[in-house]
């Protein structure tokens, strides 16, 4: 893939943790997607996986992209 900012090949990896992982507006406390309609559910939490999402990373301009369209992006789907 591409980088959108600045066109040099990234690299693809994981965002990894052992909670889930969600993009949210801002930091909380309970950070669970079903409690703030906005959030966005990156990557589900499995006790035995904990959550990992695919990222792709630029070391160029420094961006992680997370392509959440994909229905493989959150790799407990798989
Ligand atoms: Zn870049």
């Amino acid at each position: 893939m591409k980088c959108p900012y600045c066109g040099a090949d990234m690299e693809c990896g994981v965002i990894q943790s052992s909670h889930e992982l969600n993009w949210q507006r801002k930091k909380c406390f309970f950070n669970r997607a079903f409690l703030h309609k906005e959030a966005v559910c990156l990557a589900e939490y499995s006790y035995l996986n904990g959550s990992a999402a695919e990222a792709w990373l630029c070391r160029v301009c420094r961006k992680v992209i997370v392509d959440y369209s994909h229905k493989d992006s959150d790799m407990n789907n798989n």
